[in-house]
């Protein structure tokens, strides 16, 4: 195994994110440029989170479908704005099987067009709806500047497009939805977030509205975590969809979707990551408990591996990820450091002194504690310091970000503490797409969203001084 070094997050933060990922052994670049190769320990990481989005989204009724990766050409073109923010980054086929397409297809940079064009069928009577399913799959919308995990040509994602009767009822499903994306953020991320909605100049190409979830990361940038995107009847007037209501008048159909990505990985890595690598939170660990044993003589190996069988026969039983890190190749030492930049919660050191106290060692590798715990009841211990850290990456996250969170009402302090340690700017805006575009322009912060927990308040635009009544959040963004 390679020994990867990796930069200090405080010398070169960028660095430091790339030198993470591959120290994690979590993706590498591909040959095209732009795409990534998601590695095993990253992809386990990925697996964890569907898991729990699936689980999410099925309990508030949808099903999963799947739709071609492959959209005819003339799709993009029947909503205007749609084709017009996304077809600068469209990937088209042209030849195929050895000929010249009579029509280009376009690889998928988001499904609307298709799913719109089925549900046509789909859907004809007020019965049929509301129509609730979501897709896993991966997109590709052709980047410029790619960032492993953050921006890259082809990631995957789910995409959840559903069908309603009213604007009403749209407007529920899309802010369930972000209701959904913010409690697993919080929950498993860790990651806390802020829930509004976006500008108009930053809602998605097609939409009515758009809500975001949006984070803070260790280096003071804004990471959207996640959108939900009310599209009233854009698409179902653009592809002729319409339904019978009770009283048997035609109607098009309301619309929404919205989706959450791999970016959530790279989310992970800048909230909770230190300058020894990844921290995983408990709850996407596949690995949550990793077994260092610890022992000289063949005799010690012994009564060692004796004790570990037992305990791991009890984590086993309670559901507990672990590994028993037993390789005679490499000293503890290298092991604690090697599982650390894994991001493996929790480390159990256990060796012939501790086996005379009946106990082991906890190492947490959130803050880097190391206490001593009974063997008796090991499996609850652990369970039980699972959720301690879980919890602290979260109230950690949740206290950087209250500490880089400020209340501006003065232009000229907005790059000062953008080029400092960067934040959350709360400022008045008068709602202008000119001042935000001049902001933009001047600081290269932008309107994150207008957070629903925006509680009315007079003021003034930060940038021309016109009467306001709420604060909306400036930062820098990935
Ligand atoms: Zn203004």
């Amino acid at each position: 195994m390679a020994e990867a070094k990796i930069t200090k997050r405080s010398e070169d933060y960028s660095r430091w994110y790339t030198d993470v990922i591959a120290a994690a052994e979590l993706a590498d670049y591909a040959p095209v440029k732009g795409c990534m190769i998601i590695r095993p320990n990253g992809y386990a990481i990925w697996e964890k989170m569907q898991q729990a989005l699936d689980g999410m989204f099925k309990e508030t009724g949808h099903q999963n479908a799947y739709f071609p990766l492959f959209i005819p050409e003339s799709f993009l073109q029947k909503e205007a704005e749609h084709v017009e923010g996304f077809a600068p980054e469209v990937a088209v086929v042209t030849h195929a099987g050895g000929s010249k397409l009579e029509e280009p297809l376009i690889i998928r940079p988001t499904s609307e067009t298709i799913i719109w064009n089925t549900y046509r069928n789909w859907i004809q009577s007020y019965r049929d709806l509301p129509l609730l399913i979501n897709q896993w799959c991966n997109v590709v919308r052709w980047e410029m500047r790619t960032r492993l995990f953050l921006r890259t040509t082809e990631f995957l994602w789910q995409e959840g497009h559903t069908a309603h009767a009213t604007y009403e009822d749209a407007e529920e499903e899309a802010l369930r939805m972000l209701g959904v994306y913010r409690r697993f953020a919080e929950e498993y991320i860790a990651v806390p977030v802020i829930e509004g909605i976006k500008t108009d100049s930053e809602k998605f190409a097609g939409a009515h509205h758009t809500y975001s979830i949006e984070a803070l990361m260790g280096d003071g940038k804004a990471l959207q975590a996640g959108t939900s995107h009310h599209l009233a009847q854009n698409f179902a007037k653009a592809f002729d969809v319409t339904f019978q209501t009770e009283t048997g008048r035609r109607e098009y159909v309301y619309a929404t979707s919205w989706g959450l990505t791999t970016r959530m990985i790279g989310a992970l890595i800048m909230t909770h990551g230190d300058d020894n690598g990844i921290v995983i939170p408990p709850k996407l660990a596949t690995i949550q408990v990793v077994v260092v044993p610890i022992f000289r003589k063949p005799e010690e190996r012994e009564r060692v591996m004796q004790a570990v069988d037992k305990f791991t026969a009890g984590f086993k039983a309670a559901g507990i990820g672990f590994k028993v890190d037993a390789r005679d190749q490499y000293s503890p030492g290298y092991k604690f450091n090697d599982w650390e930049k894994h991001g493996v919660p929790l480390r159990i050191e256990v060796g012939p002194k501790d086996l005379d106290k009946n106990q082991v060692v906890l190492a947490r590798r959130d803050n880097g504690q190391k206490t001593p715990a009974s063997q008796d009841g090991l499996d609850r211990t652990v369970r039980e310091m699972l959720e301690t850290i879980q919890k602290s990456l979260f109230d950690r996250a949740v206290e950087f970000r209250e500490k880089h969170s400020y209340r501006i009402d003065d232009y000229s302090k907005f790059n000062e503490i953008l080029d400092g340690e960067g934040g959350f700017l709360w400022s008045h805006w008068c709602g202008s797409g000119e001042c935000e575009e001049r902001i933009k322009d001047e600081t290269k912060a932008t309107i994150r969203n207008i957070p629903n927990e925006s509680k009315p308040e007079e003021g003034k635009c930060i940038k021309c001084g016109t009467p306001s009544r709420r604060r909306v959040i400036f930062a820098r963004a990935y």
